[in-house]
């Protein structure tokens, strides 16, 4: 479990440098141009996935394999003032989902009238190679934008607040079974963690109220949190079932509790400890 975020390291790092790559050669494209032109597109088929995939295996994609994403943490951890946990806007959200969504869906109509849509057939390489030199141009953008926002402002801040995709995948990860959990009898709850996230997300907050299940859907499931334990104590786990597992802990602090409270309570307590 240590070595995740090696790992994970090593996919963001290989994704950054053969993003511009695909761009390039496979002409990945816009979702709002597969819509646009009706065809389903290499891009319009990674983003089906990944949101589908979210209520299983949360924001894996946000962290493990977006450019964006990674951009952002590396500015993140060199911003120029130190950020707490601020939940996600709504508001901001809505408001960009639904103009993108519509505007695409518009043209898109507007496009089929003119006989020039493709049936949503499936073309992964669709975009025209000419608009290869105009995509590295959006790459750069994208990577810039992605910085500046890093170091003036929250931790993720743009990935929680207007990044479409993660919108979509956080409504899937609200339901994530693949989790970070934390021991609450390791856990000695030095904070350590929470101050590495790369979300900074209040993992103690989870430890106290939520039997030490991180059901945060900006989690993004790097496995930073569980490197930095010196306890050992934070794993990413699957979590079938969220009752069950609170339950089992519930009911094993209370066998715990009734054993220390028997006759020979101090006896068990020592060893306990
Ligand atoms: S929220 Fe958007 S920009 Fe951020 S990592 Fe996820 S897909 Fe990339
Ligand atoms: S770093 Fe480990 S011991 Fe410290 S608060 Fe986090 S989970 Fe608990
Ligand atoms: S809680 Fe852990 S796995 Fe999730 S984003 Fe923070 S450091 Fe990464």
């Amino acid at each position: 479990m240590k070595k995740i975020y090696s790992l994970n390291f090593l996919s963001r790092f290989l994704f950054l440098i053969l993003t511009p790559v695909f761009f390039q050669y496979s002409a990945l494209g816009f979702i709002w141009h597969s819509i646009y032109w009706g065809v389903i597109t290499f891009v319009l088929i990674i983003w089906t996935v990944l949101i589908l995939i979210s209520p299983l295996f949360g924001r894996i994609g946000c962290g493990w394999f977006c450019f964006m994403g990674t951009v952002t943490d590396y500015g993140g951890n060199h911003a120029f003032h130190k950020t707490k946990w601020k939940k996600p806007k709504l508001w901001t959200r809505v408001l960009i989902l639904i103009p993108f969504f519509a505007s695409a869906v518009i043209f898109y109509f507007l496009n089929k009238e003119r006989g020039i849509t493709h049936g949503f057939t499936i073309i992964p390489t669709f975009l025209k190679p000419e608009l290869n030199e105009h995509y590295k141009i959006v790459w750069m953008g994208d990577v810039s934008f992605a910085l500046i926002m890093s170091l003036f402002l929250d931790k993720r801040w743009a990935c929680k607040n207007l990044c479409m995709m993660g919108t979509l995948c956080a409504a899937g990860a609200t339901y994530s079974r693949l989790i970070p959990v934390v021991d609450a009898g390791k856990c000695t709850r030095c904070g350590k963690c929470e101050n590495e996230c790369l979300v900074k997300i209040p993992i103690i907050d989870y430890v106290k109220q939520n039997k030490g299940l991180v059901t945060n859907s900006e989690c993004i499931l790097c496995g930073k949190c569980a490197e930095v334990c010196r306890f050992d104590a934070i794993k990413l786990k699957f979590i079938w079932s969220r009752d069950k597992y609170k339950n089992r802990i519930e009911s094993l602090v209370t066998d715990q509790q009734e054993l220390v409270s028997s006759k020979d309570g101090p006896r068990l307590e020592m060893q306990i400890k």
